[in-house]
């Protein structure tokens, strides 16, 4: 299978390209997005890493790539080891240097039932799994701007679903790539270094925030009116 079957792509608005894995299960299914900027683009989530996510990323020669993960979790860094300057959360810094299983649950693919659909090539074995360490070259806190040259965009430190878990907000145009703070399908926060009330204060904090739509590190894109709904309903339940 070529690279190009592994990763669906998508053209969305935005100017923004995302790709997901449709032959991964798809609890560990997640969203890769590509943000063209003048000078610098971006690429935010890697994915699992079985098929090498970046022949499909559409690089410019000379022009700067940024890779950025969101959070540890092996969805979103398995790829990420093939970029060479590679962003994520300060707070996760060190482990990304390691991926070790206890932030990462790398493991938890191999438990799946069903970890793949189709082959990512013929010997593949999920037995022989592993995410391949990627040192961050820059580390991401919150309040930092991220500035693509015609584009720009604030990191947000929204903690729950995992402790090191930001978001890049556009504050002009209300652009909000939310990583697994906030999507719009089944959000899991169960996780061993999941936080219930951390969460519930992101979601506290997402309510006020200027967002147009969000690209969510799983699922369909999402407006305003939705993403307060996600929100309000995950602090309702806590405080039922
Ligand atoms: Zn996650």
């Amino acid at each position: 299978m070529k690279a190009e079957e592994w990763f669906s792509r998508r053209e969305l608005k935005d100017r923004l390209i995302a790709w997901t894995e449709p032959f991964i299960n798809e609890y560990l299914r997640a969203n890769m997005y590509f943000v063209r900027g003048r000078d610098v683009d971006l690429v935010v989530d890697t994915g699992m890493g079985v098929r090498r996510f970046s022949e499909v990323v559409p690089v410019r020669p000379g022009k700067p790539l940024l890779a950025l993960a969101t959070h540890i979790h092996v969805d979103h860094v398995g790829s990420l080891h093939e970029f060479a300057d590679r962003a994520g959360p300060a707070y996760s810094a060190a482990d990304f240097a390691v991926m070790p299983d206890a932030v990462t649950y790398a493991s938890s693919f191999a438990a799946l039932a069903e970890p793949v659909s189709r082959l990512p090539s013929p010997d593949w074995k999920v037995e022989a799994y592993t995410v391949a360490p990627a040192p961050l070259t820059r580390t991401l806190s919150e309040g930092d701007a991220l500035d693509l040259g015609d584009r720009r965009f604030r990191v947000l430190h929204l903690p729950g679903h995992s402790p090191d878990s930001i978001a890049l907000l556009d504050e002009h145009d209300g652009t909000f790539l939310s990583g697994d703070a906030i999507y719009d399908d089944q959000l899991i926060d169960d996780l061993p270094d999941s936080d219930h009330s951390s969460y519930r204060a992101t979601m506290a904090r997402i309510l006020e925030l200027p967002v147009r739509i969000a690209y969510g590190g799983h699922g369909e894109p999402f407006d305003a009116r939705r993403l307060r709904e996600i929100a309000r309903a995950y602090i309702e339940r806590g405080q039922a």
